[in-house]
């Protein structure tokens, strides 16, 4: 590209834009009408507008808080004056602003001791009102000034050291030379049942949208990226993430695994649902139903059980596990913490007893335990062991593992995933191939269908939304400031009632804070709440930090009762099940996702009583923060919430896709454009089932292209 040199190369290549087609595809992220000017006098506070301005007088002003000065320039377009500010100026401005200049300028005005400014306006030179708008397509001269003014303006995310009218300037010329080198390779039957435009069209309308003059509608379409060329981008990034995640999913149904089920396994599941001491929820039958069908498949099942906190997946993963054991093979189930493995493996030996042959291998595992489990899994003996990392990190060889099972599956990376499932993929000399595990993978933070499709494409799902009965509901209240007597009492109330409570910090110790001088540790906190709040009660302590001894201590201790109000940190997020605690209180609630809230709310509402969840938020909280918060309040469902999350925070926070390294789209928004991933993703099946290999001409651009680009992105997509 003409006028892009080694430093202006630099910086794009390190934000990944390192060919034309990169450039191209580096979109706006929003759009602002300039295409009318606006005098002084009708300016609002908080409106974003362009004014024509002609210079009055400019001086620096030496500032104490912002650095060593400040730029200030008076400005006029006669029906009103208007101060214009810089904190930091670009080299040279300051030159400029000789009394008398005329310019456009494009901010958004404050009101300042009763005098309208503007801190950072864009600044376009020499321009006066009527220069409005000479409509011209990218490529052509610029006249005057059309690419930054008088017309809709792409805004793009900031690149540090490239001015955002430079960015402007050099995509106008790269598209004006270029865009026709983009070509269609997504099947035009596709492209045409949609009424979608050809690609170059589309880019070159995204980044220079076309006249919208008054039609407010025209441009509310704009801003929202609901035009045709966004609908069309947006259709084409789905669509080829889709196949890609699709036909990894088909391939890996294609593998062989042992098929479970037919020879006693069946039989084995339903007679231990009949000794639960419960009816299993229709959902959990179909859970059930749903992998004992996978199973009984001569290929591997890969399926997530998603459910929300006590809805009771362990039942459905144990019960499954049940029917391998019966036919012989081994289980292995992981989990995140040494107390939830525990968990799990006395919650298994209360519900089946002696009925299924179950092991237990933790860090906390003796020598000699270990050494027996060994040697019982080498030789093949059909047990389930549940477990922690210890499965992975440990020599452990099983000789016959048919069903991985990973719990709180986004506690763990793929890498690790990918281990445990490793261990289970052996020779079999009945078919002279290699045989695959089984994998069934448990989460509590309820992914959002459109992120289940994307993130987690290549699994099946099962939901599990309908809750257990008896639950008692939850009754949160968020609480900002000091004012939290109210929540003390009721925590206070309810340890009298016999009840138990849960007090959440974010952090373990005040030297983890690093400046955060107000965050109250869960020590310092612990030590206060025994010694000034609960001095009849007894509290206890669990943070990550400990020896696992003393952890352990701590829960059996709240598990028996003997300890009232636990103080802790996220650690008791995942899975830790007493029923008997009714409160929750989660300071700095502010620093963590609604999703992580949800699950540590959780903890609660897990018996019959009634249930109170506290959220306390700094005085400072903004009120977006606040705003965020009360979903929670609104809502137990956690779907809902974790659509808010992804809505709010962005799919990066969710489910180790961060591991996974994020998802690749563009343009293209979960949330915003769902209705287009699913056209996307049933299109990308269709074609998929036609013609897998991409080996019909019409069909051979889209195999160019996931020849040259696509590589990279599918190695990225694997979930197992
Ligand atoms: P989660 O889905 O969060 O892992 P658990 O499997 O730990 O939930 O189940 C939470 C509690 O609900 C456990 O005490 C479990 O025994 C109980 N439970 C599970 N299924 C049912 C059911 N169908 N009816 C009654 N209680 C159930
Ligand atoms: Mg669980």
């Amino acid at each position: 590209m003409k006028g892009v040199g080694p430093r202006l190369g630099a910086i794009f290549q390190s934000r990944g834009i390192e060919t034309v087609r990169d450039l191209l595809h580096f979109f706006p992220r929003a759009y602002e009408d300039r295409t009318k000017v606006l005098s002084v006098a009708e300016l609002q506070e908080g409106i974003k507008a362009t004014v024509a301005l002609r210079v009055i007088s400019s001086r620096k002003v030496p500032t104490r808080g912002f650095g060593k000065s400040m730029f200030e320039v008076r400005a006029t377009d006669d029906s009103a004056v208007l101060n214009l500010k810089w904190f930091y100026l670009p080299r040279g401005m300051d030159h400029k602003f000789t009394a008398g200049a005329q310019f456009l300028a494009t901010g958004t005005p404050k009101s300042f001791r009763g005098v309208l400014e503007v801190i950072h306006p864009e600044i376009s030179w020499g321009k006066t009102a009527d220069v409005a708008a000479p409509r011209s397509v990218p490529g052509a001269t610029p006249e005057a000034d059309p690419l930054h003014t008088g017309r809709v303006v792409p805004i793009y995310t900031e690149i540090e050291g490239v001015a955002s009218r430079l960015l402007r300037k050099i995509l106008w010329d790269a598209l004006g030379k270029y865009s026709s080198v983009l070509t269609e390779d997504i099947p035009r039957r596709f492209t045409e049942r949609h009424a979608l435009p050809r690609v170059a069209e589309s880019v070159r309308d995204i980044h220079f949208p076309k006249s919208v003059d008054d039609n407010d509608e025209a441009m509310r379409e704009l801003v929202e990226f609901r035009t045709p060329s966004h609908a069309r981008l947006i259709y084409d990034e789905f669509f080829k993430f889709e196949f890609l995640v699709l036909r990894q999913r088909l391939q890996m149904e294609k593998e062989n695994a042992l098929s479970i089920g037919l020879n006693g396994g069946r039989k084995a599941v339903e007679d231990l649902s009949k000794l639960l001491p419960f009816k299993l929820t229709g959902d959990q039958t179909k859970a059930v139903d749903e992998i004992l069908r996978d199973l009984a498949a001569p290929h591997p099942m890969n399926r997530l059980v998603q459910g929300d906190v006590g809805s009771g997946k362990t039942a459905v993963a144990l019960l499954s596990a049940a029917s391998v054991l019966a036919e012989g093979s081994q289980v292995a189930l992981m989990a995140p913490t040494e107390i939830l493995a525990e968990q799990h493996f006395k919650n298994a030996q209360k519900l089946f007893g002696n009925r299924l042959s179950l092991a237990l291998l933790t860090g906390r595992s003796t020598n000699s335990e270990r050494e027996v489990l060994l040697a019982r899994l080498a030789a093949g003996e059909p047990i389930m062991v549940i477990g922690t990392h210890a499965l992975i990190e440990e020599p452990v060889v099983f000789k016959s593992l048919a069903l991985v099972m990973i719990d709180e599956q986004h506690r763990f990376g793929v890498e690790q995933r990918r281990i445990l499932r490793r261990k289970g993929i052996h020779h079999s000399d009945v078919t002279k191939s290699l045989v695959n595990p089984h994998s069934l993978v448990l989460t509590a933070t309820p992914i959002p269908r459109t992120l289940a499709l994307t993130a987690y494409g290549d699994l099946a799902v099962s939901m599990i939304k309908e809750m257990p009965p008896g639950r008692s509901p939850i009754t949160t209240k968020v609480i900002r400031g000091t004012s939290r007597a109210g929540a003390i009492d009721r925590v206070r109330a309810e340890l009298r009632a016999g009840r138990q409570a849960y007090f959440i910090f974010p952090l373990v110790d005040q030297s983890e804070a690093e400046g955060f001088q107000s965050l109250r540790s869960a020590i310092v906190e612990a030590e206060r709440l025994q010694r000034e709040e609960f001095p009849e009660f007894k509290v206890g302590l669990l943070h990550g930090q400990m020896k696992s001894d003393e952890k352990n201590q701590v829960m059996a201790d709240f598990k028996a009762g003997t300890v009232h109000l636990l103080v802790s940190t996220t650690v008791v997020e995942v899975g830790v099940d007493v029923p008997n605690a009714t409160v929750i209180c989660i300071d700095h609630a502010e620093r963590f996702g609604l999703s992580q809230l949800h699950q540590l709310r959780g903890r609660v509402g897990r018996g019959s009583h009634p249930s109170f969840c506290f959220l306390f938020t700094g005085s400072h909280g903004s009120e977006s923060t606040t705003a965020r918060l009360e979903v929670l309040e609104e809502t137990n469902d956690g779907f809902e919430i974790a659509e808010a999350d992804l809505r709010i925070r962005g799919p990066g926070e969710f489910l180790g896709i961060r591991q996974a390294g994020g998802l690749p789209f563009k343009l293209a928004d979960l949330v915003r454009d769902r209705d287009w991933l699913l056209k996307a993703r049933d299109d990308a099946m269709e074609l998929l089932k036609s013609d897998p290999d991409l080996t019909l001409s019409e069909h051979s651009p889209l195999r160019v292209y996931f020849e040259r680009e696509g590589k990279l992105q599918g190695d990225r997509l694997k979930t197992s």
